[in-house]
């Protein structure tokens, strides 16, 4: 069965198209494909951290149940597991080998999937857990960064015709030749949106440990404030620069898919953040939100030559490693002659980015290769940037007053970035929040 994800998430009009016949029958009481008593529930870390946790959140299934919604439930491992995993994996090789490593790393989620499955039927109500090759969810082979093709989801609709709850395992995929893939750290909500998307569900619920999206990191800045709503762009952008409550590709794939997003407490009953679009919110913000980022590794090539085809050669077969590129800057070549190329890369694509660069051999020639592992992103959002002019300007003065230099800059139409000193994290954080007026709203 062709699941409307597949149809969207590549734009594929023909396939939607065929999706729609199918279920033409199946669905023909359903507005617009949209199950109206359908909603995702995703569990993070800390909110499955352990048994008492996972007690609490059979408890908030059981509330939802109540209100006579069917439910299809996603879940992280509990907290720290994926770390622990991610150290073990990484204990055998440098570059560990894709496939493998995935396998180490997605368990913690099979774990928790049955724990919750066992402490719902303990409260009498019909569960089980579904990993990801059994539905199947399936990806391509990008191994620890996979993206997710297409879902089958009749398994979960008899599953849910039986009565049952299904508690699926998040962050796993299923490769083409039938290996298990992982969909990038944080990559449950991921996988909560896609089935939300295949299931047409009204609304996908991320069950978190804080009460929603806040205008920063609560954690570290404590003026920050609760926003109601925010637009799939921003979100979208806070994500990709660090604000870690969403995974960057769950809100591309809800954007995309049209699917309702809601960020909110898995703790507290309370209304949390709903993702929506520009058109739902009156008030545009100058300013919605400042997100950082310390994955951040910088990488100076010196005197490259200045000629044609030369930043092909450094970006080429960086993309062809799957390593991504963040920023890029390159200074004018004062001498005629050479220049220097900084790029920043995930942390994570560090060492893989340094090998791609120094076996590229004849190809790339250059004086020195410096590298900096201790910067952070800080970088302010929001889309009323588009219509407004000053907000670089206070940016540089705020963080020039406290004595923050900036080493790298990049901007977009709704957001800019800088890149400074680790140790200036919270000062620059709390300066901007204030120089923004955030906490006022
Ligand atoms: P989970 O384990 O539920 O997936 P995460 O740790 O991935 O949770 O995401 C929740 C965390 O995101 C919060 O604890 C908070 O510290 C962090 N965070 C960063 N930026 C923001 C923000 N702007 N709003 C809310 N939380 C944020
Ligand atoms: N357990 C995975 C991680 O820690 C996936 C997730 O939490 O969403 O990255
Ligand atoms: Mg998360």
């Amino acid at each position: 069965m062709l699941a409307r994800l597949s149809a969207n998430e590549y734009g594929y009009a023909a396939l939607q198209e065929q999706w729609l016949q199918c279920h033409s029958d199946s669905y023909s009481h359903i507005e617009g494909f949209v199950n109206m008593s359908l909603v995702v529930m995703k569990f993070g870390g800390t909110s499955v951290a352990d048994l008492e946790c996972i007690r609490n959140v059979a408890g908030r299934i059981e509330e939802e149940r109540a209100s006579g919604n069917d439910l299809v439930v996603a879940v992280s491992a509990m907290a720290g597991t994926t770390n622990n995993l991610v150290e073990y994996a990484s204990g055998f090789a440098r570059i560990p080998d894709g496939p493998e490593y995935d396998t180490v790393i997605s368990a913690g989620e099979q774990i928790t999937s049955g724990l919750l499955a066992l402490a719902l039927q303990q409260r009498g109500i019909p569960a089980r857990s579904w990993l990801a090759w059994q539905i199947p969810i399936e990806t391509d082979e990008a191994h620890t960064k996979a993206r997710i093709s297409n879902i089958d989801s009749s398994k979960l609709e008899a599953c849910l015709a039986n009565g049952q709850v299904p508690v699926v395992a998040g962050f796993q995929g299923l490769s083409p030749d039938g290996r298990v893939t992982t969909l990038g750290r944080g990559g449950s909500d991921t996988s909560a949106v896609a089935l939300a998307a295949a299931l047409g569900a009204v609304r996908c619920d991320i069950f978190t440990d804080v009460e929603g999206v806040y205008t920063s990191d609560p954690r570290i800045v404590s003026q920050a404030r609760k926003l109601e709503k925010i637009t799939y762009e921003e979100m979208l952008e806070m994500a990709s620069l660090g604000a870690k409550v969403l995974q960057t590709r769950s809100v591309e794939l809800a954007m995309n898919q049209s699917v309702r997003l809601q960020v909110r407490s898995s703790f507290k009953s309370l209304p949390g953040t709903m993702v929506v679009n520009e058109d739902e919110i009156l008030e545009k913000q100058v300013v919605s939100g400042i997100a950082y980022s310390r994955d951040e590794a910088k990488i100076t090539l010196v005197d490259v030559r200045d000629r044609p085809g030369v930043a092909a050669a450094i970006f080429g077969p960086l993309a062809k490693a799957n390593v991504n590129v963040d920023m890029i800057v390159q200074s004018t070549a004062a001498n005629g002659k050479s220049t220097d190329i900084t790029f920043t890369v995930a942390k994570n694509d560090f060492e893989r980015a340094l090998e791609v660069i120094n076996s590229s051999g004849e190809k790339l020639k250059f004086g020195d290769l410096l590298t900096d592992q201790t910067l952070v992103k800080i970088s302010v959002i929001g889309v009323g940037m588009r219509s407004h002019a000053g907000v670089a300007k206070k940016m540089f003065e705020t963080l020039a007053e406290k004595g923050i230099n900036v080493h790298v800059i990049s901007t977009s139409e709704i957001k800019i970035s800088v890149l400074i000193a680790e140790e200036y994290t919270e000062l620059a954080l709390r300066a901007l929040h204030t120089a923004y007026d955030l906490e006022a709203g």
